[in-house]
């Protein structure tokens, strides 16, 4: 059995190069689970559906094309939102299940386990993960992270805006009826709202770590 991390966390919250960088210092595989919503959202966005109809949605989440996971297309605030609409419909997370389960139970490159960001990983996808995060920081802050990382790829947003953007999508992924955001009873909080990324990082592993290296004894005994 691979030994899982489950890093779930609200929009913009860093969860993602907190979870790369777990996973690189365990060698671990990595894999970001909302960029499996955003192809779905991009997907659909080509196709001139509407994220927010069911069958358009589930056609993109059948048509996915994960060579584009890297593509910076999907990154952007309109397929975030879009993102959020697909990401509320349960045929749509059904169409996705199986694929983030069996990342997680077979790694690729044949890495002893698995870190996962996303929404619902500790609470769904891996409820019994070795070891859970639940990433948040204050929304002004993410805000600004979110304002500073665009302005160094040249893109100028009002910061208003964006902040007025993060709350809504908080707000439809905390009150979806299916896999809704929220943190797992067995999570641990990480606020990073005062911290830097090494900071961040710092706190991540110190709780993280114990757990980790306990089951990877338990594994070796095995
Ligand atoms: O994490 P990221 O901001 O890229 O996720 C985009 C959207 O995908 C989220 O706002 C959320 O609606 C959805 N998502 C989800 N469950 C996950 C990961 C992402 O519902 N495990």
């Amino acid at each position: 059995m691979s030994i899982i991390i489950a890093v779930d966390g609200t929009a913009a919250s860093g969860k993602g190069t907190l979870a790369k960088r777990v996973a690189r210092h365990f060698n671990f595989a990595h894999m970001d689970s909302g960029a499996l919503y955003r192809l779905t959202a991009l997907a659909v966005l080509d196709q001139n559906g509407d994220p927010s109809r069911e069958a358009d949605a589930v056609k993109g989440a059948r048509t996915i094309d994960l060579a584009r996971a890297g593509d910076p297309a999907i990154r952007s605030d309109k397929v975030g939102k879009a993102s959020s609409q697909v990401a509320a419909i349960p045929a749509v997370r059904q169409a996705l299940y199986a694929f983030q389960k069996s990342f997680l139970e077979h790694p690729p490159g044949n890495s002893l386990g698995a870190v996962m960001d996303g929404r619902d990983i500790g609470t769904v996808i891996a409820p019994n993960a070795t070891a859970k995060l639940f990433v948040d920081a204050k929304p002004e802050v993410r805000a600004r992270r979110r304002w500073l990382e665009l302005k160094s790829l040249g893109i100028d947003r009002n910061e208003a805006e964006l902040l007025a953007e993060i709350v809504a999508r908080d707000h439809a992924d905390r009150t979806r009826a299916v896999s809704p955001l929220k943190q797992a009873a067995d999570a641990s909080l990480l606020d990073t709202s005062a911290l830097g990324i090494d900071a961040a990082f710092a706190a991540a592993l110190a709780l993280v770590e114990p757990k980790v290296t306990s089951a990877l004894k338990a594994s070796h005994r095995g």
